[in-house]
């Protein structure tokens, strides 16, 4: 019998999102006065650039802003996205396989809505961004996690993909450069990786969201320009959050085949209709215009990437891979558990993260939350001082033991 007073086993079953309690935390604790600084929250700490805000100022004087648009997207923006990825990622895509959505978020769960039947298996590396396993989840899908570690720098390979994939496999869930790692896929990789999937039949949904931002001589690669022949089983993810500094105004999108546009353009239709139409105007501005407040704002990224290396490395014990990509470091904490600091003994990282915030007004995520127990995200997307003074109170509260 339904049991009416309750909700649907499916909304009770979504975990909150890790990241998002630990930036609410932070501000909560910011609010009753306590210096806090995070290091959980995945957004450039710019503000949009201003010819980009200025093209939304002018949408939202212009009647036809005011209207219902096509569910998938304006038209022009269609086509501006069509030719941006020719020329970011050099992929010919038809403006037809383009689906505008309320931000990536939105792009990866409309396409598990398209593609996953109960019961589906995807494959995630992990450690994984915490929305995909539940985008998987309520689509009725089975997330197979596959994991990674240091030994391969968090990419995964064909061989773990062999041994975990089943017949019930319909996808893989691929990200590069990587959030929460930082990691990014050599072009070898990414073509092993994307033949594999070809010659399984197996959909790969590609987040290429970080695509701007690669560091120190790391290079990007598009799987779908790298491995043609999978083309009709790709999804690209895509969006103007992080590339323009755009977290707020929610536009996104996906790229899919034509079939698989068509059924997430059908979801799309009854679910939200199109994308507000003056953040839609803005993005436009934003994918046809120039790479020069892109360029400024990775060259900082760089720059703050490479003191958080060097000052998580200074702290005794604690290990970490060089992010090629994307705005976060996944240091190795393990060495910090089972020892005092602070008069407390963190057993996990999910404790080391409580006992930073509580002592030294520092806010991480800890690993649990990307199914990495024993390592952190520590975003670099904050300004310089604050970067290096919260990282200067995790060293000083460890060394003091
Ligand atoms: N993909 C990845 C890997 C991300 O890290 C994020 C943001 N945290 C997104 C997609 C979604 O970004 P948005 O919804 O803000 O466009």
């Amino acid at each position: 019998m339904t049991d009416r007073g309750s909700i649907s086993r499916r909304a009770a079953a979504v975990q909150p999102s890790a990241t998002l309690a630990i930036t609410n935390r932070a501000n909560e604790l910011r609010g009753q006065g306590r210096p806090v600084i995070g290091f959980g929250a995945g957004e450039p700490d710019f503000a949009t650039p201003p010819e980009i805000v200025d093209a939304a100022i002018k949408a939202a004087d212009d009647p036809r802003a005011h209207r219902y648009s096509p569910a998938a997207g304006l038209p022009e923006l269609r086509e501006a996205i069509a030719a941006k990825t020719l020329r970011d990622s050099n992929l010919a895509v038809d403006t037809s396989q383009i689906i505008v959505t309320n931000g990536g978020k939105h792009a990866v769960y409309q396409t598990c809505q398209t593609l996953i039947d109960p019961g589906d298996e995807v494959l995630l590396p992990s450690p994984y961004w915490v929305t995909y396993p539940e985008a998987i989840a309520l689509a009725g899908g089975v997330t197979v996690p596959v994991p990674t570690d240091e030994s391969t720098n968090f990419t995964v390979t064909v061989d773990q993909l062999e041994a975990a994939c089943t017949e019930r496999t319909k996808m893989l869930i691929f990200v590069s450069p990587s959030n929460p790692t930082g990691s990014v896929y050599t072009e070898e990789q990414v073509a092993a990786v994307g033949q594999w999937a070809a010659e399984r039949g197996i959909w790969v949904m590609t987040d290429e969201i970080y695509e701007h931002l690669v560091y120190g001589g790391t290079r990007f690669s598009s799987m779908p320009v790298v491995v043609p022949e999978m083309a009709d089983r790709c999804v690209v993810v895509n969006g103007v959050a992080k590339t323009y500094a755009m977290t707020g105004w929610r536009v996104g999108w996906m790229i899919a085949p034509e079939e698989a546009a068509k059924g997430a353009s059908r979801i799309q239709s009854h679910l939200s209709s199109n994308v507000n139409n003056v953040a839609q105007m803005a993005a436009l501005a934003a994918v046809s215009g120039p790479l020069d407040s892109v360029e400024m704002m990775r060259e900082a990224f760089d720059r703050r990437r490479r003191t958080m290396v060097d000052m998580l490395r200074a702290i005794d014990g604690v290990t970490c891979q060089e992010p090629g990509g994307a705005f976060y470091a996944f240091p190795n904490f393990e060495a910090l558990l089972s020892r005092p600091i602070a008069g407390r003994t963190p057993a996990s990282t999910m404790d080391l993260a409580s006992l930073f915030l509580d002592e030294a007004n520092v806010a991480m995520v800890p690993g649990e939350a990307f199914g990495a127990p024993g390592y952190a995200r520590f975003s670099f997307a904050l300004s310089d001082d604050d970067l290096a003074e919260g990282l200067s109170r995790i060293q000083s509260l460890v060394a003091d033991g």
